[in-house]
């Protein structure tokens, strides 16, 4: 059996560190908030190469609490790309803002800048960057374009922890960075958990008395916030695996290639392509095949998970039927029923990629 993911053996790689982590916040009862949040919060804002990063409970927390840190005008149009999972969009709604989507580029698949620049209207406010599947988006366009139309970019990190463009970390380049630890994350906790990251200090300051109850001490709450936290125990298992974070993303990089090159000559199926300015961290390897389901299939009877991400594209779902925005001729919207997303993670040998690669070449 190829496993699309398996957690359970990256664990026992770094058992010891993990249980003994878990203990010390067990023996000090640091559960919520204490030294182990802090701790965490202060590596992986130097990690990403920002001034501040605030714990939240999950990713799509990260996402809201970012969107609302920055005050846009009620009702605003926050322009999404249709191919992304459902929460980049939902943080929109859920703010208090317009959901407009916009189409994907076809080579690399985040944001379509032609399409994004079609898409502003006097009411856009923010655009949603995705960097889908590892791959960060063409940020100096998105950096112009939003200087030039007083955009505000929320830069959904989720799948993109370590991704670089140009030579900077993603999370720091636009005005706020919203990350997800989920366990399938490319840095994972063992259940839920978010961060935001952000360079300007007063922004910081209301994420993080936004995701508190707006309080500034135990008592004196400024405004109605909510509860959003990084715990304790999360917390200390994500410091053990940050430390293993580039490890794990040089082998997924190995891995890549690896099937790149193997796969480089067979028939029908598109490979990632990876523009040049970008390290792409490869939360997902994602092939573009033309009888996709049929392959998918071929695939499981051999015992290789296989996954789609995603199988409907956004403005197709029924969430968004009420959007009544035209979208038909989206790429994003036809490409959903050919893209399939191949093993990938420090869990595969040199063996499984290769036997993947065949499979998918005998299909
Ligand atoms: C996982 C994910 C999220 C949401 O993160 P959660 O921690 O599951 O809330 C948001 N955006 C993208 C692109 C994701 O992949």
């Amino acid at each position: 059996m190829v496993k699309f993911l398996d957690l359970y053996s990256q664990y026992k790689t770094i058992k010891p560190e993990i249980d003994n982590a878990i203990n010390s916040v067990i023996s000090k009862s640091a559960y919520i908030g204490g030294e182990y949040v802090s701790k965490f919060e202060t590596e992986f804002a130097s990690y990403q190469g920002v001034k501040y990063c605030v714990g939240v409970g999950n990713g799509t927390d990260a996402l809201e609490i970012a969107i609302e840190s920055l005050e846009l005008p009620a009702g605003s149009e926050i322009i999404v790309p249709a191919n992304s999972f459902i929460a980049s969009a939902e943080a929109v709604t859920r703010t208090g803002h317009k959901v407009v989507f916009c189409d994907c580029d076809p080579r690399d698949y985040t944001i379509s800048i032609d399409d994004l620049k079609r898409n502003i209207s006097s009411n856009t406010s923010a655009i949603m960057a995705v960097h889908l599947y590892g791959h960060p988006c063409d940020m100096d366009a998105l950096l112009d374009i939003a200087k030039r139309n007083n955009l505000k970019i929320i830069e959904d990190c989720a799948q993109a922890h370590g991704a670089e463009y140009k030579g900077r970390l993603v999370g720091g380049i636009g005005d706020v960075g919203a990350f997800s630890f989920y366990p399938g994350k490319n840095l994972g906790a063992f259940g839920d958990g978010g961060a935001i990251t952000i360079n300007d200090n007063k922004l910081a300051l209301r994420c993080r008395k936004i995701a508190n109850h707006g309080r500034t001490e135990k008592y004196n709450h400024e405004f109605e916030g909510r509860n959003s936290r990084l715990d304790g125990l999360q917390a200390a298992i994500l410091s053990v695996k940050l430390k293993c974070l580039d490890e794990w993303t040089a082998r997924r990089i190995a891995i890549a290639e690896e099937y790149s090159e193997k796969l480089k000559d067979c028939d029908d199926v598109v490979l990632p392509y990876q523009n040049r300015d970008v390290k792409h961290v490869y939360h997902l390897y994602v092939i573009r095949a033309l009888k996709r389901d049929a392959l998918k299939k071929y695939l499981e009877k051999k015992d290789i998970q296989i996954g789609i991400h995603y199988p409907i594209a956004l403005p197709k779902l029924n969430a968004y039927q009420y959007l009544e925005q035209n979208t038909t001729h989206f790429f994003a919207c036809k490409n959903d029923q050919y893209q399939l997303s191949l093993p990938m993670g420090s869990h595969l040998s040199g063996a499984n990629v290769a036997f993947v690669s065949d499979m998918i070449c005998d299909f």
